[in-house]
């Protein structure tokens, strides 16, 4: 149903208006703002990520109904009780056993490291926004990476193919993640900081950045970022990882930045043509929350080959 749907896209949204331009821009620099700000009024700052982060959720629903990219991508396909579940357990119940993961570490193992070596890696005096766009390079690095092989490796494509499966791009698609994909993400997202000693607020504001990027990354807005497309990983280039064509989908695995992209030489962004069909090449796979993370266990052909596609077969 959801195949059929996509067969039938209309036109793109060509026109690119100054909201086009702005809306990703300052709705990031507010958020980023507002968690620099109330965080040093609390002594949770990732309760605070978390508020701005729902808040941001609030904004890009908005926004697709304002300047939407497709508007048939604002018709709901049964899947949103599914995103909902999936993004309640990945950004918010994950994200609050991660706050208390993160404190208890940095109690424990980086004061451990800090009293061996005296001091901790982490330069706590720079600017907090340095620090972000030094944790930003570090995270992307290794999850850039993870993702690559989630697009090669049989067993951990199954786990991938949970957030491949939408037709459509919306912005509850961000929070559509297998669960245990999510956990495995924080392998490149926690344990570089943790041995770099850094702290709770530099993580609030990754946290902040991560959730609002990825709204507006899978969000249906009319987002452009021109030249600035080179460094985030979002909407323009995002629209082609979905692609139905696999050709087109093995490219742009930036979750925040595109940068690693560009060394490697995997960033894509046609720009002749829209995109076409989303999803999974399998037409038959589950839309329920559950039977999505069950999914990946079952005996079910999700068909993806692991044999890399030369980097300019589609430009
Ligand atoms: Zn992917």
């Amino acid at each position: 149903m959801q195949q059929a749907a996509a067969s039938h896209p209309e036109p793109a949204s060509e026109k690119a208006s100054l909201l086009s331009y702005l809306v990703f821009p300052v709705t990031l620099g507010l958020g980023l703002l507002s968690t620099a700000f109330f965080s040093q009024q609390t002594d949770s700052p990732i309760t605070v990520a978390i508020v701005v982060s729902m808040s941001a959720m609030i904004v890009v629903g908005l926004l697709e109904r304002i300047v939407p990219y497709r508007r048939d991508w604002n018709v709901s396909r049964g899947d949103i009780g599914t995103d909902f579940w999936h993004t309640l357990i990945n950004q918010i119940l994950l994200s609050r056993a991660l706050n208390i993961l993160w404190v208890a570490l940095l109690a424990g193992v980086t004061a451990r490291l800090a009293e061996s070596y005296g001091t901790t890696l982490w330069p706590h005096h720079w600017p907090l926004i340095v620090q972000l766009v030094l944790m930003l390079l570090i995270a992307e690095f290794g999850r850039y990476w993870v993702h690559r092989l989630a697009h090669r490796n049989p067993w951990l494509w199954r786990l991938h193919a949970v957030h491949h499966s939408p037709a459509r791009l919306y912005f509850f698609n961000a929070g559509r993640v297998h669960p245990l994909e999510k956990a495995l993400y924080l392998v490149p997202e926690v344990v570089p900081f943790i041995v770099l000693g850094t702290n709770i607020e530099c993580l609030a504001m990754y946290a902040t950045f991560n959730s609002i990027h990825g709204f507006f990354q899978h969000g249906n807005v009319n987002v452009r970022l021109g030249p600035l497309n080179y460094f985030f990983s979002m909407a323009e280039l995002h629209r082609w990882h979905h692609s139905r064509l696999i050709e087109e989908s093995d490219r742009n695995f930036g979750n925040n930045l595109s940068v690693w992209d560009v060394a490697f030489g995997t960033w894509f962004l046609p720009r002749d043509r829209q995109v076409g069909a989303l999803g999974l090449q399998a037409d038959d796979y589950p839309e329920g929350y559950l039977t999505q993370v069950k999914a990946p266990f079952q005996a079910r052909d999700i068909s993806k080959p692991i044999v890399p596609q030369p980097l300019d077969a589609v430009s």
